[in-house]
């Protein structure tokens, strides 16, 4: 069976290769117009007109009598309707005076009463042969599958009449076939990552005792922060590599996790890598305060000088650890993952191998995702969830038009008087055409005539984490590109105004407000528009992160012009991540037992 011609792994796979179009060639048995029906014809008797053929038939699957009629005819059609002859005509009735079909076409013999398939590959024809061969009952049952679950998906590549009268009015899937495919893509989804989940043996089982950290924290950890510490303390004292992922909103406590995961893995080495040297800085700077001091802990960054790393118990650093002798560590963690490619992360990991095994894999993540999307992927990796925040966040968002800019600016200078800082995002570093809105250049003048310290900084500023520090010690206003998305913690930070903010996807909205009211300061965030809509109305009306990656699907195809690349290209034809939650939990528990 030579599945890999049609790019096909299993016999799901050819399944799923669902049908593009049916054609029924089934004769009609009742009078209809405005549609195209197919004739089984005597002709009675032909004339032509000038520049029309007109031949008088009878139709005897409706019993009328009617006209065809041709415009520039040719030979053809004089050879075809002789008198008596009986053939079959395909073409849309109508009634003037007389039924008449304009410009009808012959149809074979041999294709009446036989529906025509095409699959959305060249070789339709041959495709359908081997699927009508290997796609059959018996194929099915191996995985399992309910009969009528069998029968429906066999039905879609071998339809009826019924079915396929259907589907022309549906001109879609419909009803329980629609299901049995949806079904059938996320078992296959669910089937193909668990065969690509390996276990490796762990490096080594780590079980430092944490409590004394755990009790002499500056503040009890919440539910959440608990629960993901029990999941990692489990994990590292496995035999088996961990992989886990912790996701939690910005704000909800992931630095402690690091740092308590380190700590569980002394006297051993742990590494940590993050996307910006301002962010080392601060985890650093947290693990100095937080960690017993018996623990060598190392920032590195791109100005460290070269030494020997193997000191160290925990070495926390930015890409620069890429290009470094590492020591073995028995645990890798990286911080804000999504910011890192998958290159980057799995080069982290091969760098502290030790042979066959492998050290225990952490990573954070402040990019929360749909409930359905973790039901699929926690079948690759596991999840630990931090849906609280320590801090009760209260960010007010608005949306604001130019008519209200002056009152924005009245609440910008209030807030600079007691000391709160503000940003604001503008789209584009450069002055623009298409777009309405000011770039940041166009817009530096501004600010800077009314208010004094003013910094600036875009995505490909070499200086920008310079400029990032000095705002944070004594700036009032950063006018910036989104590049702020990352975590650094500007606790004075209350007000963020995202210029043009239909542009940007939910996820990056989203990473935006989380700037803000970080430590207990209450937060605003302003969505500066010229185009209102309903989506952005309902990004004001919550800032849980989970419930932001619900609507994110929502209004997924509605056109967001700046959504990041892991949220295009889709993974699925039929199923629906916003929809199909249930159909997921079917196929999971399909496959657990
Ligand atoms: P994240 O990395 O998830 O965005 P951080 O780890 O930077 O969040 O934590 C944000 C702030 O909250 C830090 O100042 C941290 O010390 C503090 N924090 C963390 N956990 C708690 C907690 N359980 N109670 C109070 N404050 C906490
Ligand atoms: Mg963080």
């Amino acid at each position: 069976m030579n599945l890999a011609k049609y790019s096909c792994q299993s016999i799901l796979d050819l399944a799923l290769i669902v049908p593009k179009s049916y054609k029924s060639y089934t004769l009609s048995d009742s009078l209809e117009f405005n549609k195209k029906v197919i004739l089984d014809v005597k002709v009675i008797s032909a004339q032509s007109q000038g520049r029309v053929f007109k031949v008088y038939l009878f139709a005897k699957n409706l019993n009328i009598y009617l006209n065809a009629v041709f415009f520039n005819y040719s030979k053809y059609h004089i050879n075809l309707f002789t008198h008596n002859k009986e053939l079959f005509l395909e073409g849309k009735i109508e009634y003037r005076d007389s039924y008449q079909m304009n410009q009808p076409k012959e149809v074979k013999k041999e294709k009446i009463s036989k529906i025509e398939i095409k699959y959305p590959k060249r070789n339709s024809s041959e495709l359908r042969e081997f699927i009508l061969e290997y796609l059959t009952f018996k194929s099915l049952k191996s995985y399992d599958f309910s009969d009528s679950l069998i029968n429906s998906i066999l039905k879609i590549h071998n339809p009826d009449n019924k079915f396929v009268l259907e589907y022309e009015r549906e001109k879609a899937l419909f009803g329980k076939y629609l299901q049995a495919v949806k079904f059938l893509e996320a078992y296959n989804y669910i089937l193909k990552l668990k065969s690509k989940k390996r276990d490796f043996e762990s490096t080594k089982e780590l079980n430092n005792d944490i409590t004394p950290f755990i009790k002499n924290l500056p503040f009890k950890l919440t539910d959440d922060q608990s629960r993901a510490i029990e999941d990692i303390k489990k994990d590292l004292a496995g035999k088996k590599s961990a992989k886990r992922i912790v996701v939690g909103d910005v704000g909800s406590g992931k630095t402690v996790l690091i740092l308590a995961s380190s700590l569980i893995t002394y006297p051993n080495h742990s590494i940590l890598m993050a996307p910006t040297t301002i962010l080392v800085n601060q985890i650093y700077s947290e693990a100095k305060k937080l960690l017993p001091s018996f623990m060598k802990i190392l920032l590195l960054t791109a100005d460290s000088k070269d030494e020997d790393l193997s000191k160290y118990h925990f070495i926390i650093g930015t890409h620069k650890l890429l290009y470094q002798e590492l020591p073995k560590a028995d645990l890798i963690m990286v911080d804000e993952q999504h910011r890192f490619g998958t290159n980057q992360r799995k080069l982290l990991e091969s760098l502290v191998l030790k042979d066959e095994k492998k050290p225990h894999f952490l990573q954070f993540s402040a990019t929360p995702i749909p409930r359905t999307k973790a039901m699929l992927d926690a079948n690759l990796i596991d999840f630990s969830f931090l849906k609280q925040t320590p801090f009760k966040k209260d960010i007010k968002t608005k949306i604001v038009t130019s008519s209200e800019f002056p009152k924005l600016l009245e609440h910008i200078k209030s807030e600079i008087e007691q000391n709160r800082q503000v940003v604001i995002v503008y789209p584009l570093v450069e002055e623009s055409e298409k777009f309405n809105y000011l770039s940041i250049e166009e817009a530096r003048e501004f600010w800077q005539k009314r208010f004094k310290r003013v910094f600036v900084t875009f995505g490909k500023d070499k200086n920008k984490d310079r400029v990032l520090n000095d705002f944070r010690e004594d700036g009032d206003i950063l006018l910036s590109t989104t590049v702020i998305e990352v975590g650094i913690s500007l606790p004075r930070l209350s007000t963020i105004v995202i210029s043009g903010a239909e542009r940007l996807g939910f996820a990056s909205l989203h990473q935006l407000r989380g700037r803000v009211a970080r430590v207990g300061l209450k937060g605003y965030c302003y969505l500066f528009t010229k185009q209102k809509s309903k989506r952005l109305d309902e990004f004001c009306k919550t800032t849980n992160g989970f419930e932001i990656a619900e609507l994110d699907l929502k209004y997924r195809d509605s056109g967001d012009l700046l959504t990041g690349s892991e949220q295009s290209g889709k993974t699925f034809k039929f199923l629906d991540l916003a929809k199909d939650e249930k159909i997921i939990q079917n196929a999971t528990k399909a496959l657990e037992s």
